[in-house]
């Protein structure tokens, strides 16, 4: 609940609402039971309880990596289904990359995360907790985020925005839209219906290939919209909203990698002010695809810069600990 539902849940009790406000900041800072407000009185406690149901993600596993100090989550859902959150420390503060469902149904063929398809939705109360608990867990302040991790967030609209109103609370976690970025394989009708909403988060689409023949053999995603679509869904979510779109690009070993791409990349992209992100793939054992060869990556990574376009490649954080999306609930539920 946002503060003012939760101060008209109050005023429909007879509860003033400066008691709403003492339960939304116990709630953001990560309690897990009305039991644990000791500065409410036990009957208000009680009629608390039994007028509200109190979930809350508790840990199955904890990884740190020993090269980068990189954190992983495993948390175990209300329902017994798990989802994980990384913690990455960089320089200027701490980013959690959070996921937005349990499994995925987008079947991108290089992806941990979407083998076994979409169990269900994750709920706002459950994102926000991956925040609260994974500040609590790390004894760190979550400073950003990145909806990055396991599930496709458009897919679940709703949620995912209750989600950004509810952390973007100053009386809650009050992380700033310009420190949270939103990560889609390319739904175009939701990029229009998150354009209208105007929010100052980053937009990081999931591009991967310049051209639809390279594409839907990645991403099935792309026989609902070509890439010709998707560009104009971008152009237009830039128009509407001024923020310019960066694109996610992970780097497939003879399949997405040659100098045709780079230049098809070149060709789409110059002159948008677009920002390409490039992504050494992940090698996942299930899925048979290799990583770029390093000299290679080096290449795309220059004809790109020497056409204009400007790129970065992503540094690998967590390599130890298998932080890469959908990894960690994988290995459980193969031990199942
Ligand atoms: N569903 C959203 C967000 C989650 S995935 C999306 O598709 O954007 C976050 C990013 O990781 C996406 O760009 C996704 O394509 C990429 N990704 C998935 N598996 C990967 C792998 N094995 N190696 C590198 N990047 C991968």
């Amino acid at each position: 609940m946002t503060p003012a539902e939760l101060a008209g849940a109050f005023q429909a009790m007879g509860l003033p609402g400066y008691r709403a406000e003492q339960v939304f900041r116990w709630l953001g800072r990560g309690a897990a039971s009305f039991g644990e407000m000791t500065d409410l009185s036990l009957d208000l406690r009680s009629r608390l309880e039994e007028a509200f149901t109190l979930t809350a993600l508790t840990r199955l596993r904890r990884q740190v990596s020993q090269v980068d100090g990189t954190e992983k989550y495993l948390w175990r859902l209300p329902d017994g289904e798990s989802v994980e959150t990384v913690l990455m420390r960089y320089k200027h503060g701490c980013t959690a990359c959070i996921s937005s469902q349990v499994g995925c149904r987008m079947g991108c063929a290089f992806c941990a995360s979407t083998i076994g398809g979409k169990v269900r939705d994750l709920t706002a109360s459950e994102m926000l907790d991956e925040v609260i608990r994974t500040g609590l867990e790390s004894g760190t302040r979550v400073d950003g985020i990145v909806l990055m991790g396991i599930g496709e967030p458009l897919d679940n609209f709703d949620n995912v925005m209750r989600f950004l109103a509810l952390v973007n609370d100053p009386a809650g976690a009050g992380i700033g839209m310009r420190h949270i970025s939103l990560s889609t394989c390319g739904l175009v009708e939701e990029i229009d219906k998150l354009a209208r909403l105007h929010l100052q988060l980053t937009l990081s689409v999931s591009l991967h290939a310049p051209d639809d023949e390279t594409r839907s053999k990645l991403m099935p995603v792309n026989a609902r919209h070509g890439v010709d679509q998707l560009y104009e869904a971008c152009r237009r979510y830039f128009a509407v909203t001024g923020r310019r779109i960066s694109f996610e690009y992970a780097l497939v070993r003879d399949v997405n990698d040659t100098p045709w791409h780079a230049r098809e990349l070149v060709r789409r992209l110059r002159g948008t002010g677009s920002h390409v992100n490039l992504i050494r793939l992940n090698y996942v054992s299930e899925r048979g695809l290799m990583p770029s060869r390093p000299e290679t990556v080096r290449a795309f990574t220059k004809t790109l810069s020497d056409g204009g376009v400007t790129v970065t490649v992503r540094r690998r954080l967590g390599s130890d600990i298998d932080a890469a999306c959908g990894q960690l609930r994988r290995g459980e539920m193969r031990k199942r």
